[in-house]
Order: C-alpha cells, then structure tokens, then sequence
C-alpha cells in the first residue's frame, strides 16, 4: 500500500509530492497523471517562462489577488509566501528574476527549468509517476483509499488532489459528498464592435478605467459593489475588441456574473482614469493655455493619436476646431467620451491562450490549516480544482505551491 498518492501532475501535485518526500524521505509518494505527459501548464505558462510567482510578500495584500478564496488564503500565505517560493526554488539550483510588473520568472526565462527541477528529484528521490494514469473512481475504506485505475486498483493510506480543472474529476468528488461550485471561465478578453476602436489593433491608452454598467440588484445578487466592478490600468485594443489588465481583472473579478448574462453587457470606460469634474477641469486647464492649437492635434490622457483622432470625430463635426472655438457643450461632450464612454460586450476571447477557471470543490468543505477535507479525512486538496483563483502575475501558481506546502506539513 502507497502511502501517499497524488492526483494530477500539474503544479500542485508535483508541489505536495516533492515536499512530502522531503519531509518524509522513507515515505512512498507516487503521482498519478492522466495524459501522457505531466506539467504540460506550467510548460506553456507565462508564454513558455512559467510566471512562477509575484513579488508581494504581505499575505494580506496577496489575498487581494485572487477574487475567489482570498479569505480562505490569508493563513495559507502566512505559512508559505511568494519569498518562500523564491527560497524553494533557489534552494534547488533556480533562482528566479523580478519584472518592473512585480512578475516573477526564473531566470533562464524558460519553463523547461521548472519542469526539469522537478522531474530530477522525482527520479533522485524515487517517486513514481504513472503517466496515461487516469484515476476513474476513489474508494474510501476504513484506513485506506482505493483508487481505480483503467485496469487496476491502488490503495493507498493518504490521498492529494491536484487535478486542475477537471470537470470529470469534480463529478467523482461530487459522488463522494464534495459540492462542487460549478465551474466558470476567468481571465478573458471582451469581444466589442465599435466605431471608436475599428480596426485600431496594437494600440493602448496607459491609464484607463473600466467600469461594468449593469443593474444594482444584479451585483448585489454576485455580492459585487460599484468598486470592485471599477478596475483600471492599461487597456489594449485587439482584433476582436478590448484587453490589457483593466478588462482582465474586471473578467475574473465578475467572472459569475458575466457568465449569467451569457458575456452580454456594457462597460463605460474612462480613457483619462478620471471622473466627469476632473477631466472637465483638466480640459479648462488645457484650453486656457493651448487657445490656438487644434485640438486634434493635441491628444491629451497618453491617447495614442490615432485613437484620439476617432474620439474627435465622434465629438466634433469641424476637424479643424481650435481650443479656443469650442463651446461649453461641446467641451461637455468631449469630457463624457473621454471618461464615461459607453460601449456594449458581445461575447468573450481567450488571453494568450491563458485562463483559469473558477469554481470547483467548496472551500467551505476544506481546512485551510492542513488542505484536508471536512468531509473525507484523510483527502487533502492542492491547486485549481479548489473554488480558488487569480489575477494574472504569478498568483494562480503561488496558491498551488502554498497549498501544495501546507499538505506536505500535515499528511
Ligand atoms: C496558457 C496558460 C498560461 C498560464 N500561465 C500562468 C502563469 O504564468 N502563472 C500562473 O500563476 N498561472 C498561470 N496559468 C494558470 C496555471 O497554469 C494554473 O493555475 C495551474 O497550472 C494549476 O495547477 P494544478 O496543478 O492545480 O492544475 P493542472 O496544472 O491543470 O494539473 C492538473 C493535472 O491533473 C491531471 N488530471 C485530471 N484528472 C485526472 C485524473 N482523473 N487522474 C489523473 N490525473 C488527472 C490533468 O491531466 C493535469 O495534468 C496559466 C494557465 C494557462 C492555461
């Protein structure tokens, strides 16, 4: 009989499996992976650099991060934190490197380093891992687990679960008692037809804010306020519409609520980050000092002059208009299409290929000072099978390796 067995050879499960070896060398630890190769996320992560972690060392600032269990995490950072994780990994002959963004990668910028880590010390510490291993059902018996594979049984004393997003897998937990918060995409980009972004790919406006213009009793009814469905940043035009930080933070943050209105909803975006007083007075400001030039000669806000170009068009018959010659009203106008500007979502895009999901096992069912199940003592959970995700930079992978260190302490 194993004594520990590990689901999914991903991030999380390689994590727990490792640092349990490490604690318990004499301990048998095999992993269990269902495709034929392990790790294949972490080898496409972050672009092919495995974005392994962030540069936040407070838990609590951490927890912000992730819209979806940062309760929940606050105790599991303050055990194991992105500083951990550097020292993890710098203790394995990996030193990682820090962007200007606070994103982490290690410093040979390729995944490969992440994955080659910890296939070498499975194969130095001898855990087995079973590849084309796809675990079908879970028994539970008095002291033990038995877990059937395609054409055999495996028992084994104690059980991690690190099967990512696996609606299959969800069902199997659902039959052993574990409810499941149905799962839902995070991290997407708004699919949009506008007049004012046709056509402009490529082009980015450095400070914007994004705000989803829905219906009051509808955020109330995700537990969402005004604030959290405000997010700013950059803001990036694609071939199908919008993206860059503010429209993916905004996708995770109401990542429920979106998928309710089937991806069907409007934003208003500020282009200069400022509300209608501010940008009025920036525009007085402006015009006072600059009388003669013409405003479409003047971009203001860092808008690229292009963009800038459509946003007088949609605000100006007369393209030669000068500072000077524009009327209150229009200098009304001007200001609303910089910051409350309407634009209607038509469906969702993916992120460079990269998304998460949210949903998955209740983590009201789980205790987060060991990742053991309330339910099935013995079961422990790691990684995005939990109703736990993040923002992009580094955070969905900081979770599996604490999660995955916290189980490695208590099994
Ligand atoms: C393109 C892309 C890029 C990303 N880049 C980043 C990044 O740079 N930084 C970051 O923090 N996050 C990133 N993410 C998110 C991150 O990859 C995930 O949060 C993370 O991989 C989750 O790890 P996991 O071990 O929980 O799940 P997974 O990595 O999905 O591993 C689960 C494993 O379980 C296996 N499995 C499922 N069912 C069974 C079964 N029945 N029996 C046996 N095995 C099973 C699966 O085949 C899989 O190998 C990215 C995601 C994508 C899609």
């Amino acid at each position: 009989m194993l004594d520990v067995a590990v689901i999914g050879g991903g991030a999380a499960g390689f994590f727990a499996a490792v640092n349990i070896k490490i604690l318990h060398p004499d301990k048998e630890v095999q992993i269990f992976e269902k495709s034929s190769t392990c790790l294949g996320k972490v080898k496409i992560s972050g672009g092919g650099r495995c974005n392994v972690t962030h540069h936040c060392f407070d838990p609590v600032v951490l927890s912000k991060f992730y819209p979806r269990g940062s309760k929940e995490l606050i105790s599991v950072f303050n055990r194991f934190n992105p500083q951990n994780t550097i020292d993890w990994f710098e203790q394995q002959g990996i030193r990682l490197k820090t962007e200007s963004d606070g994103r982490m990668f290690p410093i040979t910028d390729d995944s490969q380093t992440i994955i080659n880590c910890f296939l070498d010390f499975c194969k130095a510490r001898k855990i087995a891992i079973h590849t084309r291993a796809g675990i079908k059902s879970i028994t539970k018996k008095d002291n033990h687990f038995e877990l059937q594979l395609e054409t055999e049984v495996v028992s084994c004393r104690k059980l991690v679960v690190s099967s990512g997003s696996s609606e299959v897998f969800w069902n199997v937990l659902a039959g052993m008692g574990h409810a499941i918060v149905p799962p839902v995409p995070s991290l997407f980009t708004f699919n949009i037809k506008n007049d004012l972004i046709e056509d402009l790919p490529g082009l980015s406006v450095p400070k914007a804010s994004v705000k989803l213009n829905v219906e009051k009793s509808l955020l109330k009814a995700f537990k969402l306020n005004d604030v959290e469905c405000t997010q700013s940043g950059p803001l990036l035009i694609t071939h199908w519409g919008l993206s860059g930080p503010a429209i993916l933070k905004l996708s995770s943050i109401a990542a429920r609520l979106l998928h309710h209105v089937n991806y069907q909803f409007e934003i208003q975006i500020s282009f200069s980050n400022l509300k209608l007083e501010e940008t009025l007075e920036v525009l007085m400001s402006f015009k006072s000092q600059n009388t003669k030039k013409q405003i479409i000669n003047t971009p203001l806000f860092d808008i690229p002059n292009r963009w800038w170009n459509r946003l007088h068009a949609l605000t100006f018959e007369n393209t030669y208009i000068t500072w000077s010659d524009i009327s209150k009203k229009d200098l009304n106008k001007l200001a609303l299409n910089l910051c409350a500007y309407p634009m209607k979502v038509d469906g969702k895009s993916t992120f460079k290929d990269e998304f998460v999901t949210a949903g998955g096992v209740n983590l009201k069912e789980v205790d987060f000072k060991t990742m053991e199940s309330k339910i099935i003592p013995g079961l422990y959970f790691a990684g995005e099978v939990l109703n736990i995700d993040a923002l992009t930079g580094g955070f969905n992978f900081q979770a599996a390796w604490s999660e995955a260190w916290v189980i490695a302490q208590s099994v």
